[in-house]
């Protein structure tokens, strides 16, 4: 899918606008490689027709082309169809990427939330639900968010379903004698309690004893694993009606294999119409799969996805993200990155008055700040500097986040200062009063005061690199010549 449309991005070529005429025959190979990725006619026609409305008339950005921008739209149109939010600013956007979808319902112990998994035989209903057992159990911080921002991690924390759960795993599929000694086995290995009752029992009066054993117990959340057939069956249906009855589930998902073609969505209706889905989980997205399952089962039901598998061991669930969904479908992550950049750089105006400054060399700290501020517009350096052809790999990481460390803290200094010394850079450099001031500034920001030394250079060195450039540069930094 994602060279397919790559191929066709391209031929829009450097135009300014993509016009009615040049998209059609576009979307046209778009909505076949859509369907030869197994997506859903149905969902492949609402997919087009929302790429066609976001690409008509869109001004194409400066730095971008139009197939950049073309794919863009395509990203975009998925990323909604998936849950995702795109109709936030660039800059939020980029700040909101990577959220998980969905949360998951909590239950207590007097009400335990129940989660039901449905799905055909083989699609992985039962490794879903020891998988699933697991990472509610589990209290998990996310230290790579943490690390980066506190407030993003924080925002992922509060979306990402309560961990730290009682989990009881409820063994409902009576129908394969093997179905229950495997879930008994992954619990075993996850420390969790399998509830079963042997084959003979009706996997209703399972469920009822089940919910009754974990009020008792004190669980607050009862995963039932549920028989499956190999296609959709009235007895399949009816069964999972009763257990549905009788457990009044928070949560019920349908667990549906990321290679399934074609029929996951009628899977996906067929399931919804009977049970009422509340969410999929997509599993085996280890494997080659072509995303149009993912597609295909968030357009048919709306639901979310709100996990998905990936690999065999337990440890193998992730939460869905719709963007990173998007992403992979599309196989284009850095021209994405790329045209959100573009839309969110400074316009022209802002640029144009800080050549006008360094042409002047009246650079300040104020100018020192806006250019930081520039700097981290464009996303963190790092993603830069990854972005860049050849020099991502040059580029050591660690001293990449040293410079953002220095950047961020060359910012505090800047903020400690008062306005006339912003203004005039003198007062720290030159002047009689400029150790005292620095000691003052250092102190107020928390930095050492060797720190505010270095800084102190650094800007002497811009400041000296910045009036080089405008002499030796001359008329080619004139605005007005420029193109
Ligand atoms: P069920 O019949 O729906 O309960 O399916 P199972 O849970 O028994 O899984 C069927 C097969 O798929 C097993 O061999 C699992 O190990 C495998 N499986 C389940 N989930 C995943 C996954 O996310 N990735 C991979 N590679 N295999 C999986
Ligand atoms: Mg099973």
């Amino acid at each position: 899918l994602s060279s397919a449309i790559s191929e066709v991005a391209k031929n829009f070529g450097p135009k300014r606008r993509i016009s009615e005429k040049s998209i059609q025959s576009a979307l046209r190979q778009v909505r076949r490689a859509l369907l030869d990725a197994d997506v859903n006619v149905e969902v492949a026609d609402t997919l087009v027709e929302g790429v066609r409305k976001r690409s008509l008339g869109s001004e194409i950005l400066d730095g971008v082309t139009a197939d950049q921008q073309f794919i863009k739209a395509m990203y975009d149109e998925l990323l909604d169809l998936m849950g995702g939010d795109s109709t936030l600013s660039p800059l939020a956007s980029q700040q909101a990427k990577s959220v998980p979808a969905a949360t998951l319902a909590v239950g207590t112990p007097e009400y335990p939330a129940v989660i039901l998994l449905a799905g055909l035989q083989g699609a992985g209903k039962t490794t879903a639900g020891a998988k699933l057992a697991l990472y509610l159990k589990e209290r998990e911080v996310n230290y790579d968010m943490v690390d980066k921002d506190l407030d993003s991690a924080k925002m992922l924390a509060s979306r990402l379903p309560t961990r730290n759960r009682k989990v009881l795993l409820v063994a409902a599929d009576v129908y394969r004698p093997a179905a229950i000694q495997q879930l008994e086995i992954l619990g075993k290995s996850i420390g969790i309690e399998v509830f079963s009752k042997g084959t003979e029992a009706d996997p209703v009066d399972i469920v009822t004893e089940a919910i009754a054993k974990a009020k008792a117990e004190g669980f607050d959340t009862v995963i039932v694993d549920t028989a499956g057939r190999q296609v959709i069956d009235v007895d399949l249906m009816s069964e999972l009606k009763n257990i549905k009855k009788v457990s009044n589930p928070s949560e019920t998902l349908l667990i549906v294999d990321a290679m399934t073609g074609q029929e996951a969505a009628s899977l996906t209706a067929a399931f919804n119409d009977a049970v009422g889905l509340t969410g999929a989980i997509l599993t085996k997205m280890d494997g080659d799969s072509r995303g149009g399952a993912a597609v295909s089962v968030r357009g048919v039901s709306g639901k979310p996805i709100k996990f998905i598998g990936i690999g065999e061991k337990v440890a193998d669930l992730e939460p869905f993200y719709p963007d990173r969904m998007a992403s992979r479908i599309l196989g284009m992550g850095d021209v994405i990155s790329l045209v959100e950049k573009a839309a969110a750089q400074v316009s022209d105006e802002d640029a144009l008055k800080m050549q006008q400054k360094m042409r002047e060399a009246t650079f300040d700290f104020d100018d020192f700040m806006k250019q930081s501020e520039l700097v981290s517009k464009m996303g963190n350096l790092a993603g830069i500097a990854k972005m860049m052809p050849g020099v991502g790999n040059q580029l050591n990481m660690n001293q990449i986040r040293d410079v953002e460390a220095r950047l961020k803290k060359n910012k505090a200094m800047i903020n400690s200062m008062t306005k006339k010394e912003r203004m005039s850079p003198e007062l720290l450099i030159t002047d009689s009063t400029a150790r005292s001031r620095l000691m003052r500034i250092t102190k107020g920001s928390g930095c050492r005061f060797e720190e505010g030394l270095q800084f102190m250079s650094e800007f002497q060195k811009m400041r000296t690199m910045m009036s080089r450039m405008q002499k030796s540069m001359g008329s080619a930094m004139d605005p007005s010549l420029a193109e």
